[in-house]
Formats: C-alpha cells, sequence, structure tokens
C-alpha cells in the first residue's frame, strides 16, 4: 500500500467541504458478485444480454421474468454481504454515493445518500401505477410459477433497474452531475471509467475539485487525477477512512 498516497487522498478528503464518490463494478466483485462485462463476464458467458432487452420485456415479460430469476441466482449468491470498501465509504460519509452497481450494498453498508445510476435489482417497480416495492415478494410469486408477477393494481412488474434499451433515470443522472459539480474531491472507485456517465463524472468533477482513482487496473481517467491508487479497493478504502479520522 502506498502510504504517502493514502494520506494525500486523507488530506484532500479531510479538506474537502464536499466529497462524493462514483463505485463501479470493482467495489461488487469483492462480495463475491460477478461482473456483468469483462473476460469472466456474465454477458456473453451464461447469458444473453437480448433476453434481457425492454423489448424482450414487453414482449415476453413472463420468459423475461423466468431468465430474470436464473440471472439473479448467479448475480446474487447466497451470502452476499457489503465488504470492507463499502463499509468504509459508510463511514466517510460522504456528501453522496453515486453507484454503477444494482446490488444495494452501500445502503446495507449504511451510506444513506446514494444515487443509483443503473437502479436497484432489489425493488421492482410497476409499469403502469410506478410503485416501488422490495423484489423479493415478486421473485417468489415468480418462481412459484406466477408470472409474470403483477401490482395490486394488475400492472406488470418490472425489476427497478435499467434495461437494455432504455434511458438512465433522468433524475439520477441529474443527481449524479450536481455532485460532481460541486464536489471538492471525488473519489472513483472500482470502475475502468468506459461507458458513460461513469466515464464523464470524474472530468466534469475534476474541473474545480481534486480527483483520485482507486482501481487495480487503468482507467480513462488516470491521467487527469490528482493521486491514482492502483490498488484493491477493499484495501484502500479502509486505509484512507482510517487515516481520515486519525487526524
Ligand atoms: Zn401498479
Amino acid at each position: 500500500m502506498d502510504e504517502e498516497a493514502i494520506a494525500r487522498v486523507a488530506a484532500l478528503l479531510r479538506n474537502a467541504d464536499s466529497a462524493s464518490v462514483l463505485t463501479g463494478a470493482g467495489v461488487s466483485t469483492a462480495s463475491g458478485i460477478p461482473s456483468f462485462r469483462g473476460e469472466d463476464g456474465i454477458w456473453g458467458n451464461e447469458f444473453d444480454p437480448q433476453d434481457f432487452h425492454r423489448r424482450r420485456f414487453e414482449r415476453d415479460p413472463a420468459g423475461f421474468w423466468s431468465d430474470r430469476l436464473d440471472l439473479h441466482d448467479a448475480m446474487r449468491p447466497e451470502g452476499v454481504e457489503p465488504n470492507a470498501a463499502h463499509r468504509a465509504l459508510a463511514d466517510l460519509e460522504a456528501t453522496g454515493v453515486i453507484t454503477q452497481n444494482t446490488d444495494g450494498l452501500h445502503q446495507a453498508a449504511g451510506s444513506d445518500r446514494v444515487v443509483e445510476l443503473h437502479g436497484n435489482a432489489e425493488r421492482v417497480a410497476c409499469e403502469d401505477c410506478g410503485r416501488r416495492s422490495d423484489a423479493t415478494d415478486a421473485r417468489q410469486r415468480a418462481a412459484d410459477g406466477d408470472l409474470p408477477p403483477t401490482c395490486d393494481c394488475g400492472g406488470v412488474l418490472k425489476p427497478d433497474v435499467v434495461l437494455f434499451g432504455e434511458q438512465l433515470p433522468p433524475k439520477s443522472l441529474h443527481d449524479a452531475r450536481d455532485l460532481a459539480e460541486r464536489s471538492d474531491a471525488f473519489l472513483a472507485v472500482g470502475s475502468s471509467l468506459t461507458v458513460d456517465p461513469a466515464a464523464s463524472l470524474p472530468a466534469t468533477a475534476a474541473r474545480d475539485g481534486s480527483l483520485v482513482v482507486v482501481n487495480l487496473d487503468e482507467t480513462r481517467a488516470d491521467d487527469r487525477a490528482n493521486v491514482v491508487l492502483r490498488a484493491d479497493v477493499t484495501d484502500a478504502l479502509p486505509a484512507i477512512a482510517e487515516r481520515v479520522h486519525e487526524a
């Protein structure tokens, strides 16, 4: 661990009036959740992205839900819990945590200001009345053969995640940009920062604030970062949090 870099990041955070964090798949994989993309990614190996496209959901909601249950089993192994990176981020009490992940683990770790760019797989939303609820009951009903699961109003329930062919939620996008713009310190954690908006948020933040990148591999934002930590997120973030609280 690069102690000098950790100390620099801690100093940036201590001196910031507003500090925000963007998290990507690397924060979830540390909890044993497989990633969607990449060599071992779920897409293209075990699952076909076309089965989870908006058009498929509209055309064949029952089949979509059936495949969705299999996807959930793969994405959510038994006993998944927040890891040391989630806990350290909750401990740092950032102004906001923007996440590309859909597992709800930041909230489970205690972060209370979470902007979900791609929704949350642990919720469902009614296509007709828009009501959101916990996904456990809908999944159970779907597993029992009630396909597709429906709302009390009769509308079809959809996992509250952004499907292929859908736009990102405008409010989340707005909140994420707002956080990036007013951050004095912005941490990009566990993301390769290649897909928008994750690709553009660090650049926005770096215009008037400091940018820190924590990722095992190179990212698109390394060039403009004030500090780059080439480290495991479950090592680096607890070290940063500890250093922030030491002062
Ligand atoms: Zn409804």
